[in-house]
């Protein structure tokens, strides 16, 4: 069997394998950081962890099956083209084609939390479930959908962007997300804007014990400074999990109710770096899932780590080669 190539995107490094599609084994991988995020740039890089990850394998990039991108934004479907990717400031960014034309291959560019769903599901922690939605909640917030045993991705490639659901609470402070709305449920719980909003509120004195937890560095402000004060019974803190906690658990609880899948896979170094926040997700998810979807649903944590998006997007890449012939 040929290695299948899996690239794992996101806005600071891409990772690249080398995939064995039978056993889902990462038989060697390659990352490097951005030194700049222009597409010409990215792909360029893209092209030497590729190379780097098959010389390490010992086989030619030229010998590999198929390729398949895992992208940190919203993706154009079949087409490859990045439509709004906020973390590495990319809008209509025709990805596929010109990764196709660097690296010699057909490649099958996806949500990158749409090919960690597929490879969760092929080898990970919803191995065999048919019906599984995958949220991970990071320095933003994503789910990958596997409705009847096949990758939902919607009529035009962008379904399961759930970060991106309109959320503000009433009376809540407007907030903007980095696709540039106002609203989203990532703008009040994801990372990157959690901890945007801890040095705003740091800077007007209410932060205090999670500004201590981090020696008053308000430049390391983040999810685990929270979780460090919660932990010590710090008000805010508590005030702040129990905020972020219901609106990522009720987010996450109706997306069940909706879609009625059998295993839900929580992911990411927010909610899986915070044993509190995790807790009270869980608390809101046991208390409002719909009744009727509860039977035999369960939640569980990712197991593949990193490995997900690249074994995903590998077994991604060689489906859509084998469907192309
Ligand atoms: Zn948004």
């Amino acid at each position: 069997m040929k290695l299948a190539l899996g690239v794992d995107l996101g806005g600071t490094n891409a990772r690249a394998a080398l995939v064995d599609p039978t056993s889902g084994a990462v038989v060697a991988a390659h990352r490097l950081a951005h030194t700049d995020r222009t597409p010409a740039v990215v792909v360029a890089s893209i092209a030497t962890a590729v190379r780097e990850a098959a010389r390490a394998a010992g086989v030619e990039p030229g010998a590999l099956a198929s390729a398949g991108v895992g992208v940190a934004g919203q993706c154009l479907g079949a087409t490859g083209t990045v439509i709004n990717a906020p973390n590495l400031g990319w809008r209509d960014v025709p990805l596929g084609e010109t990764l196709r034309a660097a690296l010699g291959l057909e490649v099958r560019v996806v949500n990158d939390l749409s090919a960690a769903a597929w490879g969760e599901r092929r080898f990970g922690a919803a191995r065999g479930v048919d019906d599984v939605v995958l949220v991970f909640v990071g320095s933003g917030i994503g789910s990958g959908l596997i409705l009847g045993a096949r990758l939902h991705e919607g009529g035009r490639g962008v379904a399961g962007e759930l970060g991106h659901i309109k959320v503000a609470p009433r009376g809540a402070v407007p907030r903007r997300c980095g696709c540039g709305e106002w609203g989203c449920l990532e703008a009040y719980a994801g990372g990157m804007n959690l901890a945007a909003r801890l040095r705003e509120e740091a800077a007007e004195g209410k932060a205090g014990a999670v500004l201590a937890a981090v020696g008053g560095d308000a430049a390391k402000l983040s999810a685990s400074a929270v979780e460090a004060a919660y932990a010590a019974g710090d008000p805010y803190a508590q005030e702040l999990w129990a905020e972020v906690g219901e609106l990522i658990g009720t987010a996450c609880a109706n997306l069940v109710t909706l879609l009625n899948p059998l295993r839900l896979v929580l992911g990411g170094g927010v909610l899986l770096g915070c044993a509190n926040l995790e807790r009270i997700v869980r608390a809101h998810l046991a208390d409002r899932v719909l009744r009727a979807a509860r039977r035999d649903f369960e939640v569980r944590r990712a197991e593949l780590g990193d490995d997900a998006g690249v074994v995903g997007a590998a077994l991604l890449g060689v489906d859509h080669h084998a469907h192309a012939r």
